[in-house]
């Protein structure tokens, strides 16, 4: 390939036809999630009320490879592979010697990464006879992505979607109803998770927590309905990795390796699936990148949030999980980046972290969206606010670079793109984005409500 290009491209047939999980590979296994009544770790039977056999199998699989279906395949065809984008402008305006990457999921039907597990989830309910999922929803990229999914597969769809993002993004709920889903603001009076925040506060912003205990609590109750989440899980982070291996191909194919790899991390899904494949090559020896997780300043899970067993959801419906939580009742100020509004963090991700397999840094949302600019300016780009901190951290390292002369070669996930959160965008240029201090109260408080265990 000659040296001008500015993406790299792979063809359909080779797409890889494989997952790769991490967790044969490490040094330890992560600690398993426990049931919140015994405290003894739980068995497939207890995840079965919510998830079909196949994705629980996939949760505890002790494979490092798993086979992606032919019929998950085909749907990945509408999209897949997807670019690999050397950034030069941005490179040149920097004046950096640094080589930028960015894995570009933007051209999926939905606009991010989220389709990459929504359709395999969407699949194997499919396949198990299930014939409505649901599942709750922040900014609205995770309920287009499984209204797309469940659309292919002939599945009802229904979404709880945060109230603060539902009342300001009447676009993505429009998107999830074209594709057939029927979409709630969260909290509801539709569930007795919803009807308690309502009672408390009646005109509750809703967050991501709250969403979860009210799709969990549904899916609980019926027997033709499961649930699916969109992050956290080590299944969602398994799919996310066709991200990782197509990168490493289209490396290969212009001679490259990363020295650097930085992904924005709410759940840890597209930060894993992009850089689990490459960890996998580091631990054999065959490339040495830093691996670095961005996070927002407002939501500190990894950089502040203490290592812990606590609840997935607010409503404390979900297994106890240990990860770096901010508390199961933190609501985080109302940043932009929707999807970085979690108050944990991927088990998986949580104990990579632990272990010093990767690294973590925050970044607040103005210095965010300064990167975004200059990026849209050159590359012509709109990236969704979540990867504006991927970017960022991108161009704190290119700017390094500068500095040093080291020509690092940095990779990171553009993991959606921004057309429906112009909104923020526009704040950003009247000088109204509010950079929240971190909120050490409110996580002493929140902290306090984690359950505290023999
Ligand atoms: C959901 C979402 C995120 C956050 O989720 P992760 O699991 O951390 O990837 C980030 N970016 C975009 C575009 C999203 O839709």
């Amino acid at each position: 390939m000659s040296d001008d290009y500015s993406k790299v491209l792979l063809d359909e047939s080779e797409m890889p036809t494989q997952w790769y999980n991490v967790i044969p590979d490490l040094p330890a296994p992560p600690p398993p999630p426990l049931h919140p009544g015994t405290l003894e770790p739980i068995g497939p039977d207890d995840l079965a009320p919510l998830f079909p056999m196949a994705l629980i199998l996939q949760e505890v699989s002790g494979d490092s490879y798993i086979d992606i279906p032919g019929e998950v395949l085909d749907v990945y065809r509408l999209w897949r592979p997807s670019p690999l984008l050397r950034a030069r402008r941005l490179e040149q305006e920097l004046d950096t010697p640094a080589k930028i990457f960015l894995k570009y999921e933007g051209v999926s039907p939905a606009g991010s990464h989220k389709p990459n597990t929504a359709v395999p989830q969407a699949y194997y309910n499919a396949q198990e006879g299930v014939t409505r999922l649901t599942t709750e929803t922040g900014a609205g990229q995770w309920g287009s992505a499984l209204a797309f999914a469940t659309a292919q597969y002939g599945l009802e769809c229904e979404v709880w979607q945060v109230r603060a993002s539902y009342d300001q993004k009447p676009y993505r709920r429009t998107m999830m109803e074209v594709w057939g889903a029927r979409v709630h603001p969260s909290p509801s009076d539709l569930t007795e998770s919803g009807r308690a925040v309502l009672a408390a506060e009646p005109s509750s912003p809703g967050s991501l927590g709250i969403a979860i205990s009210e799709a969990v609590e549904q899916a609980a109750q019926r027997e033709d309905t499961r649930y699916a989440l969109g992050s956290v899980l080590n299944h969602v982070l398994l799919h996310q990795t066709i991200i990782g291996e197509e990168a490493l191909l289209q490396l290969a194919k212009v001679g490259e390796t990363p020295d650097v790899l930085v992904g924005c991390t709410g759940g840890g899904s597209n930060f894993g699936g992009l850089s689990f494949p490459f960890l996998r090559e580091k631990l054999a020896g065959r490339m040495d990148p830093v691996i670095r997780c961005v996070e927002p300043a407002s939501c500190p899970s990894l950089t502040r949030g203490e290592y812990r067993y606590d609840f997935g959801d607010t409503g404390q419906l979900t297994p106890l999980v240990k990860m770096h939580t901010l508390g199961h009742s933190f609501i985080p100020d109302p940043i932009h980046a929707g999807g970085l509004r979690y108050h944990g963090m991927s088990p998986l991700v949580s104990h990579l972290y632990e272990l010093g397999l990767v690294e973590a840094e925050s970044i607040h949302q103005n210095e965010c969206f300064a990167a975004a600019l200059r990026f849209a300016r050159t590359e012509g780009i709109l990236p969704a606010p979540e990867p504006t901190h991927a970017i960022a951290a991108a161009v704190r390292e290119a700017l390094r670079c500068k500095e040093s002369g080291e020509e690092k070669v940095i990779l990171t996930a553009l993991c959606g793109h921004g057309h429906l959160d112009l909104a923020a965008y526009e704040k950003y240029l009247a000088g109204e984005l509010v950079d929240y201090d971190y909120p050490e109260e409110k996580i002493a408080e929140a902290m306090a409500n984690v359950p505290v265990l023999a």
